[in-house]
């Protein structure tokens, strides 16, 4: 059956799972299994998948293509989804090899290397507009950086899960809040999107330190991400909080506390914020104790009954708007200004008077050049990080009318981008990162051209 939420935001996520591997990290709480990649339990449905797969990347995404395809949903835009441990510290050509692959699985070519692979996915048929890799933030280095541009990545998910050293050292992290900041502005000078995982319920915090952290969340620019994974602490069954939680040594909130933060947390969350989603993959027979269930119906019933909105990007989205039946208006365009990372950050979207949203794009003006991009013209450097319009996906041939895509609001929202950096803060060019299935687009709709692993363009005064 087709499954109506999978591509009403414009594109088919498509998730694919790396070897199982050792991770850096010895995060106290986190599923450890030989048959399964670190961080899940071997009865995932990700990874079984994966295993049917022999962990192959292009058979995984052969696989997922026919499935989506059998359901009924169009699979020309893709964002694929690396999972699994910590990608960015496996060996390095397993790395370059399993992108490629990813790609090959798309393109239906297999190619010499990941450079031509990438190549012939800017027109192919299924094209990939994003790729999402997470990552730890002391593996987020500019060599990390640099891998990731290689593959065309435009989103990374850090695992964050907290701002405090003492809850970072108690749950043996292995990293402390000063790598997060470093992170975080690394990833943004470089134009990627920037998701946290987010850990509400860890051992030495409290229902109240939880709900602080999330407001400073957003009101320190340190750190402002585009995203969130909310990931109640669960108490999964061979991990070392499960001991802990033998011994008396930790506890995890109830239901309803539990429920009560998350609204806590949605609703100081600022409107350039996507919450992705609640609840970690994990097979309620491995949950010892914590969250069982998927929190986000009660949530929403709960919500709906204070008369609480979320106003995260998810929740506005035209998709998921015109399902649940919100009477729509017309588009006009909102500006949002936010400083962040050293930088001034534009988030510019199409919305009607009920915040419905039908497109968005991010701009990121700092005065430090991309550093892959050097040497830079002088002045104020401005990147385009993301820049998505909502509907349910639309081929990129046989457009639907209704649809909100291809209406142009993707053209509108990309000049009056360029017009702000070039009149208001004197940038001479504009830098993209895009997918690289979404190059074709910026190549042919608006005269940009190929530098490094960026779109650039000259903006005349
Ligand atoms: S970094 Fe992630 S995958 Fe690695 S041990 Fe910690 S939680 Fe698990
Ligand atoms: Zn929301």
């Amino acid at each position: 059956m087709k499954k109506f939420t999978r591509t009403i935001s414009g594109v088919t996520p498509l998730a694919v799972m790396t070897r199982p591997a050792s991770c850096p990290g010895k995060c106290l709480y986190c599923p450890t299994y030989q048959d399964a990649p670190q961080s899940y339990t071997p009865e995932s449905p990700a990874v079984f998948r994966a295993r049917a797969c022999d962990y192959d990347a292009r058979r995984q995404v052969e696989l997922r293509l026919h499935t989506f395809e059998d359901m009924g949903h169009p699979t020309d835009k893709v964002e694929l989804i690396i999972m699994g441990g910590t990608f960015l510290a496996q060996d390095v050509d397993y790395q370059y090899q399993y992108i490629k692959d990813c790609y090959d699985g798309l393109n239906g070519v297999i190619s010499a290397t990941l450079e031509e692979a990438k190549k012939i996915n800017e027109t192919a048929i299924r094209r990939c507009t994003g790729l999402c890799i997470e990552t730890r933030p002391d593996w987020c280095g500019t060599e990390e950086i640099k891998r990731m541009l290689e593959f065309g990545a435009t989103r990374v998910e850090l695992g964050v899960q907290t701002l405090d050293d003492d809850i970072y050292r108690l749950v043996r992290r292995g990293h402390g809040v000063k790598e997060v900041i470093e992170a975080t502005a690394r990833l943004r000078e470089h134009g990627f999107k920037v998701y946290y995982h987010w850990m509400p319920g860890l051992p030495g915090s409290t229902p109240e330190k939880d709900l602080q952290m999330s407001r400073q969340l957003f009101t320190d620019d340190r750190f402002k991400p585009d995203g969130l994974k909310l990931y109640p602490t669960m108490v999964v069954s061979g991990t070392e909080l499960e001991r802990w939680y033998q011994e008396g040594r930790y506890t995890p909130y109830d239901n309803e506390t539990m429920v009560n933060l998350i609204i806590g947390i949605k609703s100081v969350v600022p409107k350039y914020v996507r919450i992705a989603r609640v609840l970690r993959d994990i097979p309620s027979k491995f949950i010892v104790a914590g969250l069982k269930d998927s929190l986000r119906d009660v949530v929403r019933e709960k919500m709906r009954h204070d008369s609480i909105e979320c106003r995260c990007i998810r929740c506005r989205e035209y998709g998921h708007r015109a399902r649940l039946g919100y009477k729509i208006g017309e588009p006009c365009l909102v500006r949002l200004d936010y400083d962040a990372a050293n930088g001034k950050e534009v988030f510019l979207s199409f919305e009607d008077e009920n915040e419905t949203l039908f497109g968005l794009l991010r701009l990121r003006l700092q005065l430090r050049p991309v550093p892959v991009l050097e040497p830079a013209p002088d002045g104020n450097q401005a990147i385009i990080r993301e820049l998505h319009v909502f509907g349910p996906e639309v081929p990129l041939s046989g457009q639907k009318k209704e649809s909100a895509q291809h209406k142009g609001l993707g053209r509108a929202l990309l000049h009056e981008a360029e017009r702000i950096a070039r009149d208001e803060f004197q940038s001479g060019r504009m830098i993209i990162l895009s997918g690289t299935g979404a190059k074709e687009y910026y190549r042919n709709e608006s005269g940009y051209r190929s530098e490094g692993d960026y779109m650039v363009k000259e903006l005349k005064p």
